[in-house]
């Protein structure tokens, strides 16, 4: 806090020096590289080149934000203030740098999603630091900009604060730690308008008096909201809240550079903020969700009525018998989901793709937008077991093609092949587009046993006619059918 508090004092001298000009220089010249490393980051191609744009812009700006208060370490009358937060400033980076390299070591693939979430509590964290710091540091501001700097304490305050218990409680959710199920308080939409509305009269009120209850009580309403918010969202509509709170921690980061007055930190946050939100927009669309209900955390969408009760018979299978079907099988569809990931199974899927093409039979990939626990999710893991890309096909370029296939081999798939959503209104995934697994003339089941999805919702293809579950491993299976074949 006394490093930012130094930088706040020395980026509002009127002394500006050549320091502040390089500063400025190198910040622009990393603006342009995050936008370089987004451009990049929307191809497959690109993605490599994309990360090092983004890298390198993040590493002159760190530089330039060291020297700068460096620089200006003499400008603030206290030199030991100055010293500490030098001091601070490099102990921070030090720590955060190591824990972040061994965090980013050791995590697997299928926790990227809550790391990522945990990732996004700091920023809301560190906003709401920020804006703190702003109250109780906000001498030497010329008068006529009194108001608007507090106005940004309250608005980084909150932001901030909505984003840290959100992020929390997304992770608590991706790891498991806390159920996946939407919380259900009564009368929840008017909660989250009425704190709304009393956020906007803080506003007014802090902006005329800014008495720092005001802001203890902001504080505390946005830490309530940021909770409910995303507790109120369901499992299947987890993969939006995601990239929301991506969005929201953007924009906490844009409201801390308004008060820190720094460029490079608005443009960075609007540059999150606009490209999560887009995010969020084109998932909602591809899970036939409403954007604005999502946002509002789950406005309008009202308990689910459908009981997870047991659908009948369901049919097991071995691996010998499906190394036979398979034998016989002109064309393949493969559907892989968050077990294939979890039982790290790509590279035996790649083996037996390969091994079925040299026999002729026509493989393909399905790829579900929210298969996985992140977008994505599978291309890398496939692309990562060498897979031809042009095998591997989006939901809309391949649903009209599984009534025409012989075998589809669901591999730790479940609610993105769950024919509840296209067949019954009442389920929580009604409305989800899902792959039309079920129209071909085989569906083989990889999982462990009869559990549901993330959702929490049972799967009717289970119990189909055409439906075989092999259950165990996903990756020890694939192996036993490669052994047979
Ligand atoms: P699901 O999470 O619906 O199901 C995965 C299945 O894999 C489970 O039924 C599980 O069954 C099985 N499984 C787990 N481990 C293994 C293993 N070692 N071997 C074999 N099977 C295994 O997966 P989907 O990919 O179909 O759906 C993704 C879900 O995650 C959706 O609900 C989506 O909304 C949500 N989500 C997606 C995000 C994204 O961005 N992609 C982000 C957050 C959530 P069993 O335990 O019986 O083995």
């Amino acid at each position: 806090m006394i490093a930012a508090d130094q930088i706040l004092i020395a980026t509002r001298s009127p002394l500006l020096g050549p320091a502040e000009a390089v500063a400025t220089a190198a910040y622009i010249v990393a603006a342009l590289l995050f936008i370089l490393a987004l451009a990049g980051l929307s191809k497959q191609e690109t993605a490599r080149r994309g990360i090092v744009y983004g890298i390198a812009g993040m590493a002159i700006a760190l530089v330039a934000t060291f020297l700068l208060v460096l620089a200006n370490g003499s400008l603030v009358p206290d030199g030991v203030t100055a010293t500490l937060g030098t001091v601070l400033l490099v102990g921070a980076v030090v720590v955060g740098g190591v824990i972040g390299l061994w965090r980013a070591r050791v995590v697997e693939m299928t926790g990227m999603p809550e790391l990522i979430a945990l990732l996004h509590s700091f920023v809301g964290l560190a906003a709401v630091l920020v804006g703190w710091n702003g109250h109780l540091y906000a001498e030497g501001i010329a008068p006529e900009l009194v108001g608007i700097h507090h106005g940004e304490v309250f608005i980084g305050v909150f932001i901030g604060a909505v984003t840290f218990t959100g992020s929390i409680v997304a992770f608590l959710k991706l790891s498991g730690r806390m159920s996946s199920k939407p919380l259900m308080l009564p009368g929840k939409n008017s909660l989250n308008i009425g704190a709304l509305v009393l956020f906007v009269a803080l506003t007014a009120w802090y902006v005329v008096t800014p008495s720092i209850w005001l802001l203890v009580a902001v504080t505390a309403l946005a830490l309530a909201l940021g909770w409910h918010l995303v507790a109120s969202i369901g499992g299947g509509d987890m993969p939006v809240v995601v990239s929301m709170l991506n969005s929201y921690s953007g924009w906490a980061a844009a409201a801390a550079g308004f008060l820190l007055n720094n460029d490079l930190l608005i443009v960075t946050g609007a540059l999150v903020g606009s490209s999560g939100a887009y995010l969020s927009y084109i998932m909602c669309k591809a899970m036939n969700r409403s954007f604005l209900s999502v946002i509002a955390g789950g406005f309008g969408i009202e308990a689910p009525r459908s009981a997870n009760a047991e659908e009948g018979e369901h049919h097991e299978t071995d691996a010998a018998a499906v190394a036979a079907l398979l034998r016989e099988a002109r064309s393949v569809i493969i559907t892989p989901g968050y077990g294939m990931a979890v039982a790290q199974a790509q590279y035996p899927v790649a083996d037996l793709t390969k091994r079925l093409r040299e026999r002729g039979v026509e493989v393909r990939f399905g790829i579900h937008p929210v298969a996985g626990r992140l977008p994505g999710h599978m291309n890398v893991l496939l692309a990562e077991a060498k897979v031809p890309y042009d095998i591997v096909l989006e939901l809309d370029e391949i649903n009209d093609d599984f009534a025409d296939t012989d075998v589809v081999l669901v591999i730790g798939a479940n609610d993105t092949v769950n024919p509840a959503a296209a067949e019954d209104p009442g389920s929580p995934i009604a409305g989800m587009p899902v792959l039309h697994v079920w129209e071909a003339r085989n569906v083989v089941v990889f999982k462990r046993s009869m559990a549901s999805g993330y959702a929490g919702v049972q799967n009717p293809l289970f119990f189909r006619d055409n439906t075989q579950m092999l259950f165990g491993d996903a990756k020890q299976r694939v192996e036993d059918i490669l052994r047979a074949l």
